[in-house]
């Protein structure tokens, strides 16, 4: 596998979930083994001298390659999940989206400050999302933040608001 390779098996959706949106359905990838063994090798790899601690995955899409790279450097799997959705007592934090607000939650006793996490999603668009969770990480205490991605698309800068704030590491890019 390489990343041409599996550009040919993610699936384009135009205009989902509405008119002018390129989708990138992942879901043709996690089908194949050969896809979610390259995902999980090329995060592992890049990861594994880095001293982390926990591997975060953001809910939902990011719960599916995170916790591989977790058990392959042998850390636990920290969900971050929308609002309402963890039982226990959370730290949380806001970000505007296109249509009004949005909460993200982790378990307050998830993270220490003495940890060093990675934080997964699938895919890197305009980063709101991720920053969130970088500054969810920050309420926690963390030591250092990484953050890594599936898919990032280029053109929408993502990463531009990201970097200042955690390394940002994408597999594959558009
Ligand atoms: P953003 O906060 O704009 O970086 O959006 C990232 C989140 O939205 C990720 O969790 C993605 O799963 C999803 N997403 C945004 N744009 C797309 C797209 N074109 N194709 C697939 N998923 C997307």
């Amino acid at each position: 596998m390489n990343e041409q390779q599996i550009k040919k098996i993610i699936r384009n959706v135009p205009d989902f979930p509405k008119k002018g949106i390129q989708f990138k359905d992942l879901t043709t990838a996690f089908l194949k083994a050969e896809c979610n063994q390259w995902f999980e090798e090329k995060l592992t790899e890049h990861y594994k001298e880095l001293g982390i601690t926990k591997i975060c995955g953001i809910e939902s899409r990011g719960f599916i390659i995170a916790p591989l790279v977790a058990n392959k450097l042998g850390v636990g799997f920290v969900p971050v999940r929308k609002k309402g959705k963890l039982p226990a007592d959370t730290i949380e934090e806001s970000y505007s989206k296109e249509y009004g607000i949005d909460t993200i939650e982790i378990h307050k006793d998830a993270i220490t400050e003495n940890d060093v996490v990675m934080i997964h999603d699938d895919l890197l668009a305009t980063g709101g999302t991720m920053l969130a969770a970088i500054h969810l990480m920050k309420k926690a205490g963390v030591k250092k933040i990484y953050t890594s991605f599936l898919v990032e698309l280029d053109g929408l800068k993502g990463r531009d608001i990201l970097q200042n704030e955690a390394e940002v590491f994408s597999l594959i890019h558009y």
